[in-house]
């Protein structure tokens, strides 16, 4: 080995010299999924109020949003004997189909009830396109403690524009 290609094997040795004492960056995934910053667009979430009413209302104005066609939504009337949100209508169907969805979050932007956020959920990966469609039994958020499952009416003395402004169960819902 003549000194040129001599010098370049050093050269060379050193970088991975030098790499070996360098604090590992791999990532131990699927182990140890990584973090994600807070506000990272992840799976959506159709959230519920205090009492497990569903925010949503069916107005499509998130599927009017998307720019990728990648929402439905079918809207019904709520009544009395069956009710799944404050007011007049609720979301019967909802789908998000995240072979199309690019998570640019327009449709949490458009949404006037907040009902639609997106989580820091990205582990959506599977085999066929069927499962790719979300409908509301993935997307809703999951009844906590002190919430029932709907239908249920609204609160006691509470109107839809108490819920819409966050004052169920407040002096001010039971005037
Ligand atoms: S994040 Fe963007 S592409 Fe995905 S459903 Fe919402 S509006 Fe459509
Ligand atoms: S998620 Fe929001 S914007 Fe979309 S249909 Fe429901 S209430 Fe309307």
């Amino acid at each position: 080995m003549g000194a040129p290609k001599l010098l370049d094997a050093i050269s060379g040795f050193w970088v991975t010299f030098a790499t070996m004492f360098k604090r590992p960056v791999t990532e131990q995934y699927p182990e140890q999924p990584g973090p994600v910053a807070p506000r990272y667009h992840g799976r959506h979430q159709l959230n519920r109020y205090s009492d497990g009413l569903e925010k949503c209302i069916g107005c499509e104005l998130c599927a009017w949003a998307c720019p990728a066609d990648a929402i439905y939504v079918e809207g019904a009337d709520n009544t009395e004997h069956e009710r799944y949100s404050p007011g007049e209508r609720y979301g019967r169907v909802y789908q998000i189909n995240y072979l199309r969805c690019i998570g640019c979050g327009l449709c949490i932007e458009a949404c006037p009830t907040r009902a639609l956020t997106m989580t820091n959920d990205y582990e959506m990966a599977d085999d066929n396109r069927a499962d790719l469609i979300y409908g509301k039994d993935k997307l809703l958020a999951p009844i906590q403690p002190g919430m029932i499952l709907p239908p249920h009416p609204m609160a006691p003395g509470s109107t839809d524009e108490d819920y819409y402004r966050g004052t169920i169960g407040t002096p001010e819902a039971t005037r």
